[in-house]
């Protein structure tokens, strides 16, 4: 049995013109570019660190649907390169202190924050005063309240938020979502998931994830959230009942304020059992597996940027869905350029960074007490991403 991401489902993911034509050049200097939509979407990148210059700087020069416009940094040196590279002029240029006047900047629809998470309610509220749709990195911030705030922000200037959940727009996932829905496995009985790598505090970028005011929760806000997430989309129901129990060595000096290992289960309304680790001290994994009465769908890699594949395990025999590889960080800034110019969903709401947080918070409370249990209250989800996102399969 095989599954393949067929035209139609590519051309529905908004990068059927990236494939159908030859790129050409829209930034000087790069033949690699993609020739850009009449409309579309200004994006300012705010902070220029590992994922900005690695991953979604590189993926805006692939989007049809979206195009870089500014960017903000505390380092005039990082901006002019990423400028210069994009043939932006000085004016597209903010540091943190004249963020707020990009409200004159008629070039930017799009404020994208990805900042240490303890920065992210106040970039992503500073953006709606200025006018502008919000992408804010995951975790969506550090606190309840901060959440509350940045979704009410959003209201309140009538502009999109949308939390970068890039599992939702990425192909396999997407695909064994789909699977999940048809049943593929039986009855989904038991999702498992193993996020962790390694860190180090020489790391600037570890250091701030070490440190439990700036990231608001350490491996679990950073890792721990893509198996949460993922426990959810893949069984399109939300827990009622969390434990964790954590295992952190506090003479360890990168764990003097946040933990290390935190390992949880969650009790969902179906039966389903939701089992997640995250961890700071182990080799890199981002994995999951989905098991149900007849099948298991096995994923790992499951959530890397990519290479990530997923397994059919079991019954009549194993097979492994054909599913074509695109840059998903490309496809989550297509995607909401799309819901801001009102075409599509916002799959992936600040009412679902608010959730995902709500279950880390509850699962920290569990930790704190021993591993006892912390229910949860009722919580629906408006889009089923399977479906909006719209990858279709054979299967
Ligand atoms: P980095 O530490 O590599 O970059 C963060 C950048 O934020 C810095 O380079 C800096 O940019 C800016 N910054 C501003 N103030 C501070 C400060 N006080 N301390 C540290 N940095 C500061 O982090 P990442 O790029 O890895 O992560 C950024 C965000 O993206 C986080 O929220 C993280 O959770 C998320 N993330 C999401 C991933 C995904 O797959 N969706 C993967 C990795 C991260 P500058 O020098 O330009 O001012």
């Amino acid at each position: 049995m095989e599954s393949d991401v067929t035209r139609r489902g590519v051309m529905e993911l908004g990068l059927g013109a990236a494939l159908a034509m030859p790129a050409v050049a829209a930034f000087a200097g790069d033949a690699r570019a993609q020739q850009k939509a009449p409309d579309s979407i200004g994006y300012a990148v705010v902070g220029l660190g590992k994922l900005s210059l690695g991953q979604i700087l590189p993926a805006l020069k692939k989007t049809r649907n979206a195009h870089l416009a500014a960017v903000v940094s505390g380092s005039p040196e990082k901006a002019k390169k990423a400028a210069a590279e994009f043939g932006l002029p000085d004016t597209a240029i903010y540091t943190y202190d004249t963020f707020d006047s990009i409200a004159k900047n008629p070039a930017v629809q799009v404020v994208y924050v990805v900042l240490p998470n303890s920065m992210h309610a106040d970039f992503t509220i500073r953006a709606f005063k200025a006018g502008k749709h919000v992408l804010c990195e995951k975790p969506m911030a550090v606190s309840l309240a901060e959440c509350e705030r940045m979704i009410a922000a959003g209201k309140a200037a009538n502009r999109q938020l949308m939390i970068a959940y890039r599992c939702q727009y990425e192909p396999v996932n997407v695909t064994a979502m789909q699977l999940m829905r048809k049943g593929t496995i039986g009855t989904p009985r038991l999702i498992s998931t193993v996020m962790g790598k390694q860190t180090t505090l020489s790391d600037p970028s570890d250091a701030w994830r070490l440190d439990m005011a700036m990231s608001g929760g350490g491996a679990l806000a950073d890792m721990g959230i893509y198996g949460i997430n993922a426990t959810r989309y893949l069984l399109l129901e939300e827990p009622v009942e969390v434990r964790g129990w954590a295992r952190t060595d506090k003479n360890d000096p990168r764990f003097k304020t946040v933990d290390d290992m935190i390992a949880w289960q969650m009790r969902f309304p179906s039966g389903a059992i939701g089992e997640g680790s995250s961890c700071f001290s182990q080799p890199g994994t981002m994995a999951w597996q989905a098991i149900g009465t007849d099948r298991r769908l096995v994923a790992d890699p499951g959530c890397v940027y990519g290479g990530n594949s997923v397994r059919i395990v079991g019954g009549k025999g194993d097979a492994q869905p054909k599913v074509v590889e695109i840059d998903h960080f490309g496809n989550e800034m297509n995607w909401f350029a799309d819901v801001v110019r009102g075409r599509s969903p916002n799959v992936s709401p600040g009412e679902e960074g608010l959730q995902d947080m709500r279950i880390m918070h509850a699962i920290m409370q569990s930790v704190a007490n021993g591993g006892a249990s912390v229910k949860l209250a009722g919580y629906k989800r408006a889009h089923d991403p399977a479906t909006a996102v719209g990858i279709r399969t054979s299967i």
